[in-house]
């Protein structure tokens, strides 16, 4: 498909907020010629961004390990030997002092992570003390806990809790092949409760774990199908860590990757689109493309639960390199 003298038009007919994106219409997306898709969506990026801006968020693991889940992907599962050993959860002063640090490094958002199928209420009750004292420093909070309650939402909610991170993963036909031991209608119900406890959603997937590019369709045309879209979509590279199921798989094309940023971002105009786990081992140049096609968030810091992410003087010499600044 190449660019047509009315081009203006149909770009300003894929701004407009849609719901009912068909898996054929985002297959015609990826598709397109890599040129032309990654213009669509950086001309939508800026309908509603700034393109200079990157939002920062830092993601720590206040409960690491030990998960009853069967997620191929994550050495936090106790079913693989990964060298990941359980910990309790961490006390509120040192969640503290982690938050503060990511604030003085630049961080808007603290995102606080814990390796659980869902948390106890007991154990709510702790997360909900760290989302109001996080809260009372001046920075967004998220958290990512597994699946919860209705009840659990509002609790959440009332402490004050900004976002709810909680991936679909993969397309509904691919997921089996991934996890066992829930299934793609439960985070949905779970994504549900958020929603409607008035907390903002965070929701994406990963890519390059042997899903077919007709799964990576079928991914973003579930995000882009739900009732509200997400305001934080989180698109991972596969970090592939021995002793996982997923270990030995061949990585992703760099491309394929940013085609997903660019339909993501296509899709979901209004969405932050997070370029997530995987910045470790991808390139200065591929990371500048993910930029081009419309992501516009990172997570900033070493570590991202247990895998690793670029140094901060990495990350703060490739944005110097590219003019990008934090989004305020
Ligand atoms: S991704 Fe989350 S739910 Fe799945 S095994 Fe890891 S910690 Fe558990």
């Amino acid at each position: 498909m190449s660019l047509a003298a009315d081009d203006s038009a149909t770009l300003s007919g894929l701004c407009r907020l849609r719901h009912d994106w068909t898996r054929t219409e985002i297959g015609a997306l990826f598709d397109l010629p890599f040129p032309e898709l990654v213009f669509r969506a950086q001309s939508i990026h800026r309908q509603y961004f700034d393109p200079a801006e990157v939002q920062i968020s830092t993601l720590l693991s206040i409960k690491t390990g030990g998960c009853p889940e069967d997620c191929a992907y994550c050495p936090q599962s106790a079913r693989y030997d990964t060298g990941v050993d359980a910990e309790k959860l961490m006390a509120l002063d040192a969640v503290l002092a982690e938050a503060r640090a990511a604030k003085s490094a630049g961080a808007s958002r603290f995102c606080m992570g814990a390796a659980w199928r869902s948390p106890k209420d007991r154990e709510l009750e702790h997360v909900c003390e760290m989302v109001e004292a996080v809260k009372g420093l001046g920075l967004e909070t998220c958290a990512t806990l597994g699946m919860l309650t209705a009840a659990q939402a509002r609790s959440l909610k009332r402490a004050g809790l900004d976002y709810y991170n909680h991936n679909l993963d993969t397309s509904p036909e691919f997921y089996g092949e991934i996890i066992t031991t829930r299934v793609y209608q439960d985070r949905l119900e779970t994504l549900e409760h958020v929603r409607d406890a008035g907390i903002h959603v965070c929701c994406g997937g990963i890519v390059g774990m042997g899903e077919t590019r007709a799964d990576r369709i079928g991914m973003i045309a579930t995000l882009a199908a739900l009732p509200v879209h997400p305001e934080s979509v989180p698109i991972n590279m596969l970090v592939r860590v021995a002793g996982t199921p997923l270990a030995d798989h061949s990585p992703l094309d760099p491309f394929e990757f940013v085609r997903t940023i660019a339909a993501a971002r296509i899709t979901m105009p209004r969405s932050v689109v997070r370029l997530s786990a995987g910045r470790e081992d991808m390139s200065e140049e591929t990371q500048a493309l993910c930029f081009l096609a419309g992501a516009n968030s990172i997570f900033f810091g070493p570590k991202l639960l247990t895998t690793g992410n670029p140094e901060r003087d990495r990350d703060r010499v490739l944005m110097h390199k590219l003019g990008l600044c934090p989004m305020q």
